[in-house]
Order: C-alpha cells, then sequence, then structure tokens
C-alpha cells in the first residue's frame, strides 16, 4: 500500500534524525500532508501505528496537519479561488499547483539522554 512505503520513508528519515542528535527516543512526529498528495488520512495513522512498535517512535504521537490545494497564476496574477477553472481570469494561462502536494515530515519531538 502506498501510504506503508510512505511511513516507511518517513522512519528511515527520522531514525537518521534522531541518530544524528544522539536521541534515546522520539516524543512527537508532525507531518504535513497535501490533500492533493493522494494519502489516505487514516490509512497513514494505520500505517504509523503498525510500524512504531519496537522503534524509536514507539511512545511518539503523530500529529497530522492537512494542507489544503491551492492553485495560482504562473505569471503572477494570484491565487484562484475553488470553482473558478483551472486557468486563470486574468490571462487565462493555465494554473500552476502552490501547494497541496507535499508530503512533509515537519516536525520531531526527540527525548535526548
Ligand atoms: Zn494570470
Amino acid at each position: 500500500m502506498h501510504e506503508y512505503s510512505i511511513v516507511q520513508a518517513m522512519f528511515d528519515r527520522i531514525e537518521e534524525t534522531a541518530r544524528a542528535h544522539h536521541a534515546r527516543g522520539v516524543r512527537r512526529v508532525s507531518v504535513r500532508i497535501g490533500r492533493g498528495a493522494g494519502v489516505e488520512i487514516a490509512l497513514l495513522r494505520t500505517a504509523y501505528e503498525t510500524f512504531r512498535a519496537g522503534t524509536l517512535c514507539e511512545a511518539a504521537a503523530i500529529d497530522i496537519e492537512e494542507v489544503p490545494v491551492r492553485w495560482g497564476c504562473p505569471h503572477g496574477h494570484g491565487e484562484l479561488r475553488i470553482g473558478m477553472g483551472l486557468s486563470c481570469a486574468e490571462c487565462g494561462s493555465p494554473a500552476r499547483l502552490i501547494s497541496g502536494d507535499e508530503i512533509i515530515l515537519d516536525r520531531l519531538e526527540l527525548e535526548v539522554a
């Protein structure tokens, strides 16, 4: 499943960071997921719960912030409002995705010895 490979990659990053800081464990994990990233938040949570047993994240809560999809004009005419279609009202250019496709490991709270 897509969400499992995302969480797996996330854990690799977390362990790498925790090691670099000589952390004993992780207290909290914060991630930002774009609504357009094709990620099912509930599945991501389930994958996280499945993976964290026996890892540095065993006791870590996860915060998931959903980022709305936003489109804008590539020529600086600003953000497009939802329902206006996917081209700029001013110049007709096809819209560019500003945000909403990201999968970001935003913050880690580490427990340092
Ligand atoms: Zn424009």
